[in-house]
């Protein structure tokens, strides 16, 4: 680091070269008000505010914009200075709203404070009389110009933070104002409702539409925890008041958000407050729920399962971890099923999104995750491939990562989509390819590099094995051949494949395109051979990069919550590890088989499995084929649910436990870049409901196993002595920033980025992949492609965002989106109904006519039960992972002749 000796207020300081006076004097504990200043965020000098003296330079000097110098002499603060920020902050004033008790920002006014500061009593400028009306149009934000200041850090956290363009100033001098709706370079962009806008405002111009009236600044309580949606694991502050969380903020310090949230983490958490929460258990007594004491449901619960291990054997009883609970909950959850149950069958939906993942980048590398944190992949990359993965949707604060380094720092971006996403229409390249044809692509890639000699020749020699396989293989798929396959014209194949394999740091960011086919496996493989063949993998800026969809998807993985692994990826096939174990736990323990979640559905179908523990999963939105699905779950003898909320999958319960929300609970989830993150309870969980973990504790007692915990941070550090892994994981040492795995011990500071000088496994191993075609492709019955996924507005099951007011009111229905050459040819209208069928199911959904699909393809959205895309899905597996193929089946469309929708005629059945 370059360092620059200065004096500031007569202080010697040395501060970082590049660094601002502001930046050198905050460093250094000296205050220097701000107002248009906001770390992150670039500079723009407006406010003036932040003036100090420069020795020897005529005029007061704006902090935050003039950068430090050899020798320079500060001074911030004196009489005269103190004048000049008076002056600033009256004028301010004089055009400022007035009406302070009403405003959501007292108290927490950055405006005010200073005016408090500097002792303002009165105004020297006549005070603007006009005032505009309140904007109150957007389902989660209030606009009050008249408290606005022209700060412009709305503005610049609307282009920087979220990259979406659409806040900036208009007009000129007096008549200076913002406005939203801006964007001319991608007129599609909306607003996407992130909030950062907020967050950046230092007064109450921009405030939370919930927000309103319910509590003064100063009547919160603060808590710091990890937001529940995504597996990008934001960082937030939870204002609550009178056991409701009112408000939602980024933390600044956040490692992987920095401040920023989407608007599911910023105005969707409203859920955990709603009315339908499940309060008591309940029993199904003659076909109906009736509410119990707890004994009673734990005691029914363990005497019957007691009662089917005893009838019919272990191998009937099955359980479902959740993805949403926390590291300590999914860990436990794990040994009851192995330790009561005495069966490896637990499962839980990193099923059904990155199963591939573990199973292909454990067989490529040795460790199934991503190998580079968050912020590294995108942020040191100079080239990002995005394939399968709409990421501002999907990881939303990623996403705006992804539209930032590529709007800033000139990194070139390719993305391989069928779909038109809001990054395929940003990318210096875009590769549409056809639904499933992801291995022949990356084969194409691959071919373009090896025959232009482009690839890495020290690397492969020395950092891996199999070469030759894969060249015998790569070597058919000409860019001849991959454009017959894939659709994607020859000429753009061979230009990412330059701009690829050229750049000195490209990453792999992927997602639930690549893993949800029956080649999902085949695809991750594909994904780690061409990031091994370019060198891209082991350092800065590079790495293959699966981004997990639920908050704690990885960390169920890696507690073991799979059929052939205990906690850290440890195979019950290996004796010593069910040696250690065993001895750990005090039982026998369980060596082999397991059924994965469609498995177990098709073996309760069948009559194989008679026992089923569901904590927290919704099989009956969440998984393919979902009439199958419900036979299967009807014909089990006993279902226990245990949930927030009562699910579609509760609805089918013989016992239905209330469970805790995240806010409710202490704990850790594992983010998708390995990050090991706190939670922190902040709220009273309603009625009786109960922590997980403490459920399963009781469950455990009832069936003759004892465990006993008095808090998470117990469990974690039996984890941390029987995971390698997370050796080094403690609470202590986990507050702020987070740990990322493998951390083998205390003094470890984690590892964030993997496959330095070696794989996990030793040398990379290639695999030549032949492509093959999706299990069921359009015929003349079913002449569509569908493919499925998720929005920005809503996730997984829609449980938590369906009882979200503004995420619902936002998005409340689901549709189904088709391309306008076929939507004409059908006669389809914008806004119709329309059948949309398959061999599995059929379901009544809206059109919605947009070229983001291709024609010949459909996209529904899943999180819908009214149309739940689910019911047309097909249950094919990937053979090694058993991920079933969500992302391609066949179906036809037909219009609904003569249904309008005026959402009060009850035609369709849905309102
Ligand atoms: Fe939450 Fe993901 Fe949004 Fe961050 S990006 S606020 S983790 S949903």
């Amino acid at each position: 680091m370059q360092v620059v000796n200065l004096t500031i207020d007569g202080k010697n300081i040395q501060a970082e070269a590049g660094s601002t006076v502001w930046e050198a004097a905050s460093a250094n504990g000296i205050e220097i008000p701000r107002l248009c200043h906001k770390p992150g965020l670039t500079i723009a000098g407006h406010c003036r505010i932040c003036g100090v003296k420069v020795k020897n330079r005529p005029r007061l000097a704006a902090s935050c914009a003039t950068q430090i110098a050899e020798g320079m002499e500060v001074t911030t603060h004196d009489e005269e200075i103190d004048k000049y920020r008076r002056t600033i902050i009256e004028l301010l004033l004089s055009s400022h709203r007035h009406d302070c008790w009403n405003c959501e920002s007292n108290g927490n006014c950055e405006l005010q404070n200073l005016a408090y500061e500097f002792g303002i009593e009165k105004l020297h400028f006549p005070i603007e009389e006009e005032v505009v009306p309140v904007d109150d149009s957007s389902e989660v934000l209030l606009r009050d110009l008249n408290r606005c200041i022209l700060c412009g850090r709305c503005t610049r956290s609307c282009q920087e933070i979220t990259v979406q363009n659409i806040i900036g100033f208009a007009n000129r001098g007096s008549e200076t104002t913002i406005v939203a709706g801006l964007d001319q370079i991608y007129p599609e962009t909306d607003c996407v409702r992130c909030g950062n806008c907020v967050q950046a405002c230092p007064t109450g111009a921009i405030t939370e539409k919930l927000a309103r009236f319910q509590g003064r600044t100063w009547e919160f309580e603060k808590t710091r925890t990890t937001c529940p949606y995504c597996g990008v694991g934001c960082q937030i502050e939870l204002w609550v008041k009178d056991n409701k969380i009112v408000r939602s903020y980024g933390c600044e310090d956040g490692p992987d958000n920095k401040g920023a949230l989407c608007v599911k983490g910023r105005f969707g958490l409203d859920f955990v407050g709603h009315p339908d929460r499940l309060t008591k258990p309940l029993i199904r007594k003659n076909g109906k729920f009736k509410e119990s004491s707890w004994d009673e449901a734990l005691n029914l619960i363990a005497d019957k399962f007691k009662e089917l291990k005893e009838k019919y054997g272990s191998d009937t009883l099955a359980g479902l971890s959740s993805a949403k609970c926390t590291n300590e909950e999914n860990y436990l959850f794990q040994k009851f099923i192995r330790t009561c149950f005495n069966t490896n069958t637990v499962d839980h939906c990193a099923r059904l999104c990155h199963a591939s993942t573990v199973a292909g980048l454990a067989k490529a590398f040795g460790s199934g995750a991503m190998t580079n944190s968050i912020r590294d992949c995108v942020e040191k990359a100079n080239v990002i491939l995005v394939i399968g993965s709409n990421t501002t949707e999907q990881h939303p604060v990623m996403g705006c990562l992804v539209k930032h380094v590529t709007e800033y720092n000139g990194t070139k971006l390719i993305v391989a989509d069928p779909r038109k996403t809001e990054l395929a229409e940003r990318a210096d390249i875009w590769l549409r390819h056809r639904c499933g044809t992801d291995v022949a692509l990356f084969n194409g890639l691959m071919n373009v590099i090896l025959n232009e000699d482009l690839y890495d020749h020290e690397f492969v020699e020395n950092r891996t094995e199999d070469f030759e396989e894969l060249k015998k293989v790569v070597s058919k798929y000409t860019p001849e051949k991959t454009e017959e396959i894939t659709g994607v014209p020859k000429e753009k194949l061979i230009e990412a494949a330059r701009l690829y394999a050229k750049a000195e740091r490209a990453s792999i960011l992927y997602s639930m395109g690549i893993t949800q086919h029956t080649t999902g496996t085949d695809n991750v493989l594909s994904s780690a051979n061409l990031a091994m063949l370019t060198g891209n993998i082991g350092k800065e800026g590079t790495g293959v990069n699966p981004l997990r969809g639920q908050n704690n998807v990885q960390g169920a993985c890696d507690m073991g919550a799979l059929p052939p692994f205990l906690p850290g990826y440890q195979k019950v096939a290996i004796p010593e590890v069910i040696e250690k174990f065993e001895k750990a736990w005090g039982v026998k323990l369980p060596t082999g088989g397991g059924l994965t979640v469609v498995e177990i559905m098709n073996a309760a179908s069948k009559g194989k499995i008679k026992g089923l523990y569901i904590m927290g999963e919704n099989p009956m939105m969440s998984d393919p084929n979902l009439h199958h699905v419900e036979e299967g779950l009807r014909n089990l003898e006993f279902l226990v649910v245990q949930d927030i909320f009562l699910t579609e999958t509760a609805k089918l319960a013989d016992v239905v436990l209330p469970s805790c929300a995240f806010a409710e609970k202490d704990g850790t989830f594992t983010n998708t870049g390995r990050r090991v993150q706190l939670l922190h309870k902040a709220v009273t969980p309603p009625g009786e409901s109960r922590q997980d973990w403490e459920i399963i504790c009781e469950v455990s007692k009832r069936m003759g196993y004892e465990m006993a915990y008095n808090h998470p941070r117990e469990i974690m550090e039996e984890i941390a002595s029987l995971t390698p892994s997370y050796g080094g994981m403690h609470y202590d040492r986990l507050e702020k920033e987070g740990i990322s795995w493998p951390c083998p011990n205390r003094e470890h500071p984690g590892t964030p980025i993997l496959h330095g000088k070696t794989f996990t496994r030793g040398k990379g191993l290639f695999a030549g992949v032949e492509y093959k075609p999706p299990k069921e492709l359009p015929d003349k019955d079913y002449p569509f492609t569908l493919t499925t996924g998720r929005l920005l507005y809503h996730f997984h099951t829609a449980t938590m965002t369906r009882h979200s007011k503004p995420l619902s009111a936002i998005v409340p229905e689901g549709y189904v989106e088709i391309n306008p050459v076929d939507a004409e040819r059908l006669g389809i209208k914008d806004e119709e109904f329309t059948k949309v069928s398959s061999r599995r199911g059929e379901i009544k959904v809206k059109a919605k006519v947009t070229d983001k699909v291709d024609v010949g393809t459909v996209f529904i959205p899943f999180h819908f039960k009214e149309a739940a895309a689910n019911y047309l899905t097909i249950d094919a597996l990937d053979p090694v992972a058993k991920i079933p193929e969500y992302k391609v089946c066949a179906v036809k469309i037909n219009k609904i002749e003569g249904l309008r929708c005026i959402k009060s005629c009850s035609q369709c059945g849905l309102y």
